[in-house]
């Protein structure tokens, strides 16, 4: 595994950082280091990127804001890439309704410059604290609505595939579902259009205050991810949690919040691990009291196959285990 991370650090010459901790880069902020991180400031950097993936088959990790991440704290022996300020810019185009924003562009920002331009359809981003990449990925919604709703057209560059060259795939070909899609660990989404409606800026703007003030009634501060496990059908994560019992417990340096069950909270220089074993945890209780077997929004990275199991997380996912590529 080192030589080919020493293969691909050669390769990506000074465009790589080395042991670079990604615990900063995340809302949980723990976790450890990633083997390599790259800081794309253009399309020409994940070409470099994909040049280095395709030619040693190390893992890649794009990483967005980080609001849905969980680095185990062995960190990530891969590539980590971030997008720059320019793949962050937002275009609204109040006559056509229409959207054009980066994948980096910061949800909240959209959601207000879209109701800032007359237009309505994506304030419910406005609570969201993700990037518009990490968003297209995780099909991320709330209030009744998600990005499926308003999603057009993305542009991606597949690192597995030598990472020159975006292009455009129709939203309808994404597979987008409840909190899922079928973008892959190596796909970078570049930006992304939506479709939105004219609307009124002023009851627009009362929508959006309503959703931050009900975020701030309703979900803890601090460090966590957000909702850690998706909802059953017709039921809610957060419910079933908090009746079998796991409200406010604890594992070590992580706790599920005692003011929302399906967040869980990590210390102040906590541990990934800790997290990771409370989500375990967790998902046994609940289980055990419900028959329910929850399934993790959050998206684990670095850990052995059989953590990942146990939270119930993706497996898709770069896991710690050596040679796997993807
Ligand atoms: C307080 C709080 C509240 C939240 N509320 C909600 C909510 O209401 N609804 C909801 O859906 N989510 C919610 N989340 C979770 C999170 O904000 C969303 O999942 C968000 O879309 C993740 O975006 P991100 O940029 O942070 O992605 P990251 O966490 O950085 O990454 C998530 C996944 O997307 C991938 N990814 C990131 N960027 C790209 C890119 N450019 N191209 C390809 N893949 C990429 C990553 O590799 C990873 O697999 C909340 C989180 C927090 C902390």
């Amino acid at each position: 595994m080192s030589e080919r991370l020493d293969e691909a650090a050669a390769l990506l010459g000074g465009r790589a950082r080395r042991d670079v901790s990604l615990a900063p880069l995340t809302t949980y902020k723990v976790g450890g280091t990633a083997a390599l991180l790259v800081e794309a400031r253009h399309a020409d950097d994940l070409a470099l990127v994909g040049a280095a993936v395709t030619a040693t088959g190390i893992d890649v990790l794009v990483v967005g804001k980080g609001s849905n991440l969980l680095v185990a704290d062995a960190g990530f022996r891969g590539i980590a890439v971030v997008l720059g300020e320019a793949f962050a810019d937002v275009d609204v185009d109040g006559g056509a309704a229409s959207v054009r924003a980066g994948a980096a562009a910061f949800l909240p920002r959209v959601a207000r410059a879209t109701v800032t331009a007359g237009l309505t359809g994506f304030e419910w981003a406005v609570g969201v604290p993700g990037s518009v990449g990490g968003a297209v990925r995780m099909n991320a919604g709330g209030h009744g609505s998600d990005m499926a709703a308003s999603l057009t057209t993305i542009t991606l560059v597949d690192l597995a595939d030598g990472g020159a060259g975006e292009r455009a795939v129709a939203a309808a070909d994404l597979a987008l579902g409840y909190r899922t899609s079928n973008v892959a660990p190596a796909h970078v989404v570049t930006s992304a259009a939506l479709a939105l409606a004219p609307g009124d800026p002023a009851a627009g703007k009362a929508t959006l205050a309503e959703i931050v003030a009900w975020r701030r009634t309703h979900q803890p501060g601090g460090h966590n991810a957000g909702s850690v496990f998706t909802n059953p059908a017709g039921d809610s994560a957060g419910r079933l949690i908090d009746v079998a019992g796991a409200k406010g417990l604890r594992v070590g340096t992580a706790e599920v919040s005692p003011k929302h069950a399906n967040f869980i909270q990590a210390d102040d220089d906590g541990s990934a691990d800790d997290v990771v074993a409370l989500m375990a945890e967790v998902r046994r209780r609940v289980a055990a009291e419900a028959g329910v077997e929850l399934h993790a929004e959050t998206r684990l990275v670095g850990f052995a196959p059989e953590a990942v199991a146990a939270a119930g997380a993706d497996p898709s996912t770069p896991t710690a285990a050596p040679g796997k590529a993807r």
